[in-house]
């Protein structure tokens, strides 16, 4: 039996070597170019942001924009961040990356203030390859600085991995940047490995529920009661709570009847240019 086994092994260790070979190098060759592409992107400005709204779940009023990046490159297309931002982040091109995310987000919602929208809120992706820089909260404050940025209104979406894999260093900046004044979320709430005793730790301000089980609240009991779960948890700590991936009118009512605080999701908008959301903010008022 054992001599079996082993003849199996051998053989599937030799398909497999006979079938995917020729796949990895190809999907070897693929990251390496998108890797090469990468580093010359922020000079070529091939980096955009794109926005999308925040609503208050009781009075569907915009309270704020989560910014992300958008990478267009002229041989690679567009190249969605999912694809990108982990050969950003192995090959630390996501440190100048993250700072110009920061200081455009910054430097738009400052137009935005100036034009009289002052009570919008801009939220950035931090990555922990950012977080683990000793120079992030002298570059967070100089951002807000410069473009006169009241701190509350900049928010900071970090995932539990990120809490997770806690070097003192990482807490030690997550306090710093909550003295700066700076909001703290924790993104994609619920996928990590949640050990709770972080959301103890740090001074988090609110819970992003992940998508993944916004998405299918309505058809699976499951995910209703994780979002019931994390929202009663939220709450108790004094937290707010955020619903993302919110596609569906009727996801959206269900949330504000489980007293979630805000709302993300292609029901409301997709993620967009700045001149796109001005327009759509107008048209939304009238
Ligand atoms: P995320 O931070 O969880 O961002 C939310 C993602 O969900 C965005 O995808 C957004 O377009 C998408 N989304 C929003 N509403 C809906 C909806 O109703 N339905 C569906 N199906 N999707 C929705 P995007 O822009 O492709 O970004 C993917 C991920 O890439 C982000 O997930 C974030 O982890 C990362 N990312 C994007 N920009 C940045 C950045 O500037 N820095 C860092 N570190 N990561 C970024
Ligand atoms: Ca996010
Ligand atoms: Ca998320
Ligand atoms: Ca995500």
């Amino acid at each position: 039996r054992a001599d079996a086994a082993m003849y199996v092994a051998k053989n599937a260790g030799r398909d497999m070597a006979r079938f995917y070979a020729p796949e990895m190098e190809q999907i070897a060759q693929q990251r390496l170019a998108l890797e090469q592409h990468l580093r010359q992107a922020m000079a070529l400005g091939e980096f955009s942001l794109h926005f999308q709204p925040k609503v208050n779940a009781v009075s569907l009023e915009v309270v704020g924009v989560e910014a992300l990046m958008r990478w267009d490159n002229p041989e690679l297309g567009a190249v969605p961040p999912a694809r990108f931002i982990p050969v950003a982040e192995e090959t630390g091109l996501i440190r100048p990356m993250g700072a110009w995310v920061l200081q455009q987000a910054c430097g738009q919602l400052a137009q935005w203030h100036a034009q009289g929208l002052d009570y919008l809120g801009v939220s950035v992706n931090l990555s922990a390859v950012q977080l683990a820089d000793t120079g992030l909260v002298a570059q967070v404050r100089d951002c807000l600085q410069a473009h006169g940025i009241p701190p509350e209104a900049l928010e900071i979406e970090i995932t539990e991995s990120v809490l997770m894999d806690n070097t003192s260093l990482a807490e030690e900046q997550l306090a710093a940047l909550k003295a700066l004044g700076v909001q703290l979320s924790i993104d994609d709430f619920g996928t990590g490995y949640s050990s709770l005793a972080y959301l103890k730790r740090f001074a988090i301000d609110k819970l992003k529920i992940d998508q993944s089980f916004v998405r299918d609240m309505l058809a699976d009991p499951t995910d209703l009661a994780i979002i019931r779960a994390i929202i009663a948890l939220g709450h108790t700590l004094g937290l707010q709570v955020v619903a993302e991936g919110v596609e569906l009118e009727q996801v959206a009512a269900q949330l504000k009847g489980l007293a979630c605080d805000e709302l993300q999701g292609y029901y409301f908008a997709r993620p967009m240019a700045a001149v796109a959301f001005e327009h759509w903010l107008q048209e939304r008022k009238q």
